[in-house]
């Protein structure tokens, strides 16, 4: 029994891949054959615990020490380098929704144990979600902490240009405002789920959002994320 059960994984993966690697496309046991899955750019040096970006000793960062984030802090599993960032962006423009539980495997051990109430997902517009069909952190988000998840709690009240063609000092302006609580968080501990930070001006305002909402801790789970570009 046991061993036909974890035969089905590989089945699927067989069906879906040919049994050959998403990234390299030589032969795999899984969506990523060994070598692609050791490229992976994990992130296992010190971080920052309020940004995820790195910092010695995995103390605070000085950026956080000056502007301090509304934010508690922030999970990362990888930074966002070939070949992660290949993966998030088949997951994000190209459908490949097979893809959001492997990457939602790599950060679920770091968040397993995180104490929060609530996992949301950074929302899409009604509009993005329309032409896109799905929400890749939603995707991800529904293999992390399934029993807390709740999609419902936060909205995008408007459509802003997509953030990757503003520059990053314009990023924070285009999203302010952007989301909306639908009930009051008061004291809540609540996980927000995405593919990717890079600035983090979108997490930001989704958690000033929950604050505002009276989220008593917010944290991010992201699957990669930038480094800061000097
Ligand atoms: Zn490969
Ligand atoms: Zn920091």
């Amino acid at each position: 029994m046991r061993e036909k059960l974890a035969g089905v994984p590989f089945s699927i993966t067989s069906y879906l891949f040919g049994g050959s690697c998403f990234l390299c496309r030589g032969a795999a046991r899984a969506l990523l054959c060994t070598h692609c899955d050791a490229d992976l750019p994990r992130l296992e040096r010190a971080l920052c615990p309020r940004c995820a970006l790195e910092s010695p000793g995995g103390a605070l960062c000085g950026r956080c020490l000056t502007h301090s984030p509304a934010y508690d802090a922030t999970h990362a599993a990888l930074a966002y380098d070939f070949p992660a960032d290949a993966l998030v962006h088949a997951l994000k423009f190209r459908g490949e929704l097979a893809l959001a539980p492997l990457l939602a495997g790599f950060l679920a051990p770091k968040v397993r144990a995180a104490a929060v109430d609530h996992v949301v997902a950074v929302p899409l517009s009604a509009e993005r979600l329309r032409t896109r069909g799905y929400n890749q952190a939603v995707e991800i988000a529904r293999h992390l902490r399934r029993d807390a998840l709740e999609l419902a709690l936060c909205e995008r009240t408007r459509d802003a240009p997509p953030q990757i063609e503003l520059p990053y000092g314009e990023r924070q302006r285009n999203v302010r405002g952007a989301f909306r609580c639908t009930r009051s968080l008061e004291g809540a501990r609540i996980a927000v789920v995405d593919d990717v930070m890079t600035t983090g001006a979108t997490l930001e305002e989704v958690a000033r959002t929950l604050k505002q909402a009276g989220a008593a801790h917010v944290e991010n789970w992201v699957v990669a994320r930038t480094p800061l570009h000097a």
